[in-house]
């Protein structure tokens, strides 16, 4: 039995996902804040869920619902505001851990592994596993790059992640996953990784164009992501890392007007006497990224481009998976971002209760055996390859 908590845009994927490998699973509990949220995903399914009501900001909540159920495994498709509290009710309960996203505090746009991370001898000595990042990126690039280490290169020097969203929803301005985590991550400011230090630049005020796979040439800004935190970590010898991401001009429009006029702000502004979070009540406008996936065209094409040696001579590959939105929509009703957040969730979950990863304590995804992650990928949805590049 499991658990998943979250009922949004990606977690309906997971939930969706699990069920297509409900001989993996067993029964499939879905946890969530707004409960007519989990109804609606319960008669999606055709009962084949069964559905409870959840504040997980609440750790004793968590924990009582944890006591009731005995899952052998939670996947937090909540937000990262969450992680702690549902790490703290597993400890509490002896239940293993996943998410996609690592820790955020409410109060400051400031994402990191450290808080994370500082879970591991509790975890080890409850011998209990906390799976963190398995999403696409964090996720699926993670373990690209730790499959490239494994069969690719006896050195990795240099790793580019270029993540594009080559589609069209329809919409003037819409985000293709929890609009408040969104809009929190592209405006910060850009970090990358040379020789052992970060180096910083103005929020999206690098930008390069890359020949992304079976899409071609687009532009894409340097941004920060969680994921080089952890693999600079695990792979000490990367030399340089950077983190690429695409956004159309009509986007960065969008998005500069509501910096300009405050809309973007995460401090409360009072508004008739009430306290109101600018960020959070844009949110409320905008469309439910959930509901972005039927008439989405186009595709996202996102990978890793890694140079290094390998038997003596430079090398340099692209290794990345292109999901059209059409395609995730047929299998689950999504779009793309939500569907390669989600169905690497499964696999990830797929790969703790089968055993195929064991291990006690905190892990990001690259620290386990690729194969068997990289083996189930293309099996549900979501086909990788690789290129070879000129050195
Ligand atoms: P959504 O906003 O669509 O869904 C979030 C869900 O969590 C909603 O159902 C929400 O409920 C629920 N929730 C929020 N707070 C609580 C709470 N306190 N207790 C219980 N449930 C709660 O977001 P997404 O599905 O787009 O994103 C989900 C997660 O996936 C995020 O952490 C995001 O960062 C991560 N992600 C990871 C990616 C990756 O590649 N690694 C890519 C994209 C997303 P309510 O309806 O009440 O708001």
């Amino acid at each position: 039995m499991i658990l998943i908590i979250g009922a949004g845009a990606a977690g309906s994927v997971v939930l969706k996902k699990c069920i297509q490998n409900k001989d993996v699973f067993g029964e499939i509990h879905l946890a969530s804040r707004t409960f007519s949220k989990c109804q609606k995903l319960k008669a999606d399914v055709n009962d084949q869920c069964e559905i409870h009501e959840l504040d997980a900001d609440n750790t004793e909540d968590v924990i009582l619902l944890l006591k009731k159920l005995q899952p052998k495994l939670v996947i937090n498709m909540a937000l990262p505001y969450q992680d702690l509290s549902i790490m703290d009710a597993c400890l509490a309960t002896n239940t293993h851990y996943m998410d996609t996203a690592n820790y955020e505090p409410k109060d400051e746009a400031k994402f990191s592994y450290s808080w994370q991370w500082a879970y591991q001898e509790r975890f080890k000595k409850a011998n209990l596993l906390a799976l963190l990042g398995s999403g696409f990126d964090p996720g699926v690039t993670n373990v690209f790059l730790a499959y490239a280490k494994k069969h690719h290169f006896d050195r990795i020097d240099t790793v580019d992640i270029i993540d594009c969203n080559d589609g069209d929803h329809g919409h003037p301005f819409a985000t293709n996953f929890n609009p408040e985590i969104n809009i929190r991550e592209i405006t910060q400011e850009g970090r990358w990784y040379k020789d052992g230090e970060w180096q910083t630049t103005e929020p999206l005020s690098v930008s390069h164009s890359f020949d992304f796979p079976e899409v071609g040439e687009r532009k894409a800004y340097l941004m920060f992501h969680e994921e080089m935190e952890s693999l600079t970590k695990h792979f000490p010898e990367i030399k340089q890392m950077k983190f690429w991401m695409t956004f159309s001009d009509n986007y960065l429009t969008h998005l500069k007007v509501l910096q300009n006029v405050g809309m973007t702000g995460i401090a409360p502004v009072k508004h008739h006497g009430v306290d109101i979070v600018p960020l959070e009540f844009l949110k409320t406008l905008l469309p439910t990224p959930s509901e972005l996936g039927k008439n989405y065209t186009g595709k996202t094409s996102i990978g890793c481009i890694i140079s290094g040696m390998k038997d003596g001579q430079p090398k340099k590959i692209v290794i990345y998976n292109v999901c059209p939105h059409q395609h995730a929509y047929e299998d689950v009703g999504a779009q793309s971002v939500s569907y390669t957040t989600g169905v690497p969730a499964m696999i990830g979950a797929k790969m703790i209760v089968t055993k195929a990863w064991t291990g006690e304590g905190v892990y990001n995804i690259e620290q386990f055996d690729p194969d068997p992650f990289m083996e189930e990928l293309p099996k549900q949805g979501l086909p990788w390859k690789i290129k070879d590049l000129t050195v």
